[in-house]
């Protein structure tokens, strides 16, 4: 997003991007084809999807050129009102005047519009919310994806409906449910379709598998003001790393909470940035969220069918429930499913599934083998994302764990999150009853009481000051000039939904303030706020 706006405003703009680049026709049929659906090239596997685990939570996210929207399942909410008030960004600007203009631009380059396919999991999801009474809250979700008219089987090919014929041919949805898979068709409106592409177009120069691994300021200023050294390595090579360095007047960091957070404890550590701001790491925040859902053995409907999550509703106040689904035949997931299992997390959680799986083998041995192989799982099952807007803060920390004491990692602090949402369970056994089917929930969660998100966000917040936060309400890092971060790490309270349209209008409103290249002073510092400034 940077990119694209700095260009526009006749800067010279170079991307460093760890991931690859991809091709519709690059992303994997199914998620079996592991090696183009995970990203850990030390391993060999070069997709664009990783998984990285904390003590406290497995954070997923992507890796690409396009980032996270090339994995990301499209929906893109903004969040209430409510957020401006709290955490440290509270007081800094007059967000709630401000925000709703970048809102609409990030919503019109993202092509968001309301979801009008609705498979047979959304109608199941509706007739579910009806029954528990919450049926009045049942929504279709917001996406980025060029859809059809409704009716439509999608598939057609046309010229650029997004840009005024400035951006790429794109083509309709065909519902296959697969847009966490890299969408193969050219529908799901991913950054290397919108912003990234008009950014190219403009003369912006895309790096891909180039791996930042130091930035450092010229030695003339300590403080950045004559310019910045970037360093890079090949991401996908296991030997020839192909170093290179480049120089830069200004820099600015876009990758995800956790990349960003693990560069700069990196480069805090061995002295390139050391004047970062000890904040680093603190304020983390991962929505509540739980993922259950129930399979349907012999369904006749297919409910991998519709897009990847095409609608959700409110259990309460705090408590949201989507509907997900993977393509058919992405049937991998299923190895990771198991009996839904009540009871607080520990031991006696561990034993009451072991009770339920061999009670089950026993009585059904053949209906338990249905609901536990994995062929067939994308077409049978509904995953119920559930997440829960309660502010949960957790800490990351740059150490060398107990168990590898040579080096340092990211390691997780803090307070555990819940994995066992009592209300949460109940639904899933009400849904599972409705489709005739039986509630289902994860492995990893009952046995290791690790909660996985795909929304984290924050460790470099905005703040008043070095003493609160890491960057200032226009996402200056404090200490250097001419660096700004702009990604999830600078959400400074729970959003309570999905983040990413949250983080481009952020992302949209930093920009807006970087003046034509042709005027910049090339000395913009973060600011450390007045009592007048916020009383303002
Ligand atoms: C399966 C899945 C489904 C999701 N669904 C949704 C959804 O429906 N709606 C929603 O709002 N959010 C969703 N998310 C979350 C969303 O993808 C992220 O919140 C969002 O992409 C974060 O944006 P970002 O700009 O902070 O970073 P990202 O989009 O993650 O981009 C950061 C990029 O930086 C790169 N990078 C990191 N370190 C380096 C380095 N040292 N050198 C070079 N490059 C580097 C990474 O490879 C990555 O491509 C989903 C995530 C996953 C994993
Ligand atoms: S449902 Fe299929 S065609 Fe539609 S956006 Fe998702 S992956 Fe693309």
């Amino acid at each position: 997003m940077a990119a694209h706006r700095l260009v526009e405003k006749g800067y010279r703009v170079a991307v460093m991007e760890m991931g690859r680049r991809w091709r519709p026709e690059d992303f994997p049929r199914t998620s079996w084809s592991i090696h183009r659906w995970f990203w850990r090239p030390k391993l060999g596997l070069r997709g664009f999807f990783d998984m990285r685990f904390f003590r406290h939570v497995t954070i997923l996210h992507g890796c690409a050129v396009g980032g996270g929207s090339v994995t990301y399942a499209s929906t893109l909410l903004a969040p209430p009102d409510k957020v401006w008030e709290s955490g440290n960004w509270h007081g800094l600007a007059d967000w709630k005047a401000e925000m709703p203009r970048h809102y609409a631009t990030a919503v019109r380059m993202l092509g968001v519009t309301e979801n009008k396919i609705l498979g047979p999991a959304d109608r199941l999801l509706k007739k579910t919310a009806d029954i528990v009474g919450c049926g009045h809250t049942f929504y279709h979700t917001h996406v980025g994806i060029f859809e059809p008219e409704e009716g439509d089987p999608g598939s057609k090919t046309v010229p650029d409906p997004f840009f005024g014929g400035e951006g790429p041919p794109r083509t309709t949805c065909i519902s296959c449910g697969g847009c966490m898979m890299g969408c193969r068709y050219g529908a799901k409106n991913t950054l290397d379709q919108n912003y990234l592409y008009l950014a190219e177009k403009r003369g912006a120069r895309v790096f891909p598998e180039t791996k930042v691994v130091n930035v450092k300021p010229l030695p003339a200023s300590d403080d950045g003001s004559s310019g910045y050294e970037v360093q890079t390595v090949r991401s996908t090579a296991w030997i020839r790393r192909h170093p290179q360095r480049f120089t830069s007047r200004g820099v600015v960091f876009s990758a995800s909470a956790l990349g960003t957070m693990e560069l700069l404890f990196q480069l805090k550590e061995k002295g390139s940035l050391p004047a970062i701001s000890r904040q680093l790491g603190k304020h983390v925040r991962t929505n509540s969220e739980s993922l259950i859902g129930a399979r349907i053995p012999g369904s006749s409907d297919d409910l991998s069918q519709g897009i990847a999550i095409g609608s959700g509703f409110y259990l309460d106040e705090h408590t949201h429930i989507e509907a997900v689904r993977y393509p058919n035949g992405s049937d991998a997931m299923g190895l990771l499913t198991t009996f839904l299992t009540d009871r607080r997390p520990g031991r006696h959680r561990i034993l009451l599934w072991l009770q339920n799986a061999l009670g089950s083998f026993v009585r059904h041995p053949f209906h338990t083998l249905r609901l536990l192989r994995p062929w067939g799982w994308a077409r049978e099952f509904v995953v119920l994302l559930c997440m829960q807007a309660l502010d949960g803060q957790i800490q990351m920390r740059w150490q060398r764990p107990w168990f590898w004491p040579f080096r340092k990692f990211l390691v997780s602090r803090g307070q555990k999150i819940p994995t066992y949402i009592p209300k949460a369970n109940e639904f899933a056994r009400t849904f599972a009853q409705v489709a005739g089917g039986t509630a289902m929930s994860m492995l990893p969660e009952i046995l290791f009481d690790v909660p996985g998100t795909a929304h984290c966000i924050g460790g470099c917040v905005i703040a008043d000051s070095p003493i609160r936060g890491v960057v200032d309400y226009r996402h200056r890092v404090f200490g250097y000039k001419n660096m700004y971060i702009c990604d999830g790490s600078v959400v400074s309270s729970n959003l309570g939904v999905n983040p990413s349209l949250t983080i481009t209008a952020l992302s949209e409103r930093a920009m807006s303030f970087i003046p034509p290249a042709k005027e910049s002073q090339w000395n913009d510092g973060a600011e450390v706020a007045t009592s007048a400034h916020i009383a303002a």
